[in-house]
């Protein structure tokens, strides 16, 4: 058998990625492996062999003389990820060759199907919470990540904010009308659904908006210094790792109705179903937590755009998710 195997391997190396001859395929045939496949750089070979009856070992053999186009395959081979389950990964479109690795770390601890195990390290629940920081350069698309992960950088300031109409910041004696603010388009879609709710008898108000760099620098680094960087971890964003440093979510409520308890409200309902026809959508959902890493909040909208919010909406996805299907 080890010669046959020896034998295999060889002629794979030898003929390259050009038609076997006729006694190589005959020995190959022999041996239960038959390449119908004759260019290996190309990722549809790959996926023919993988769906024929070959090992992993033989597909390694023959596709390290260039795989370059069906990135990461190997990797999720040698990672010891089966066959079908590498076939299954690659064919799906949110694969990301770059990922491989994490995939089959992922896959391998914890035996998920591909279509899982790719979504859960897109969205990097294989990670530590801030143990990987990527900087955000772009703030066109409303839709744009900013978590545990995805970072604004130092003195990020919104160019286009705009002081929000219908605010309620709650002091001793009832509504305060302290401004807060949101960028211009999520502003604009926020009072569209400020009028639609109140044709409901719904009065819903903003609690919080924008907040800068700075003002989550010092609370994070005040709690951090009194408690212990776990703590401020648990109960407050980094600096640049705070979706209100968008200018794109806000915190809301009814009336001077506590913000925590709002789900309790009978206007509540409303909200979850008409929001996303405004572009917005409720970030941290509850039994979502292994997603965004936050707990569940009933109050913090996020504005992604009606587009994208109807999508996540129709799905039941969150924003990592969104992200992690593309
Ligand atoms: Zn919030």
């Amino acid at each position: 058998m080890k010669k046959v195997v020896f034998f295999i391997l060889c002629a794979l190396v030898l003929s390259g990625c050009g038609p076997y001859t006729k006694a190589e395929k005959a020995q190959l045939k022999a041996a239960g492996v038959y390449a119908q496949a004759k260019d290996c750089t190309h990722t549809d070979s790959v996926k023919k062999m993988l769906s024929g009856d070959f090992q992993g070992k033989y597909i390694q053999s023959y596709c390290d003389l260039d795989i370059s186009s069906t990135s990461g395959v190997n990797t999720l081979l040698k990672g010891g990820v089966p066959t079908k389950v590498v076939q299954a990964m690659i064919n799906r479109e949110n694969y990301h060759g770059s990922l491989a690795k994490r995939y089959a770390a992922y896959y391998k601890k914890q035996k998920t199907s591909a279509k899982q195990t790719i979504l859960a390290v897109n969205t990097n629940q294989d990670l530590e919470p801030y143990s990987k920081t990527i900087l955000v350069h772009k703030d066109t698309n409303p839709a744009y990540l900013v978590n545990k992960f995805y970072a604004l950088p130092e003195g990020y300031e919104p160019r286009d904010l705009k002081p929000i109409q219908s605010v309620c910041t709650v002091g001793d004696t009832g509504c305060n009308s302290d401004e807060l603010y949101l960028r211009k388009e999520a502003n604009t879609a926020f009072q569209k659904m400020v009028k639609a709710g109140k044709k409901e008898n719904l009065k819903i108000v903003a609690i919080s908006g924008y907040r800068s760099y700075d003002y989550q620098l010092n609370l994070w680094t005040t709690n951090a210094n009194t408690y212990g960087q776990d703590y401020a971890d648990a109960y407050f964003a980094r600096a640049g790792q705070s979706e209100h440093n968008t200018g794109l979510a806000v915190d809301i409520t009814f009336n001077d109705h506590p913000f925590n308890e709002i789900e309790n409200y009978k206007g509540y309902n409303w909200i979850l179903k008409n929001m996303h026809s405004y572009g917005f959508i409720l970030r941290y959902p509850k039994e979502k937590e292994k997603v965004t890493r936050y707990s569940y909040e009933s109050w913090h909208l996020r504005y992604v755009g009606k587009k994208v919010a109807k999508t996540c909406f129709e799905k039941n996805w969150t924003l990592e998710e969104y992200w992690g299907n593309q």
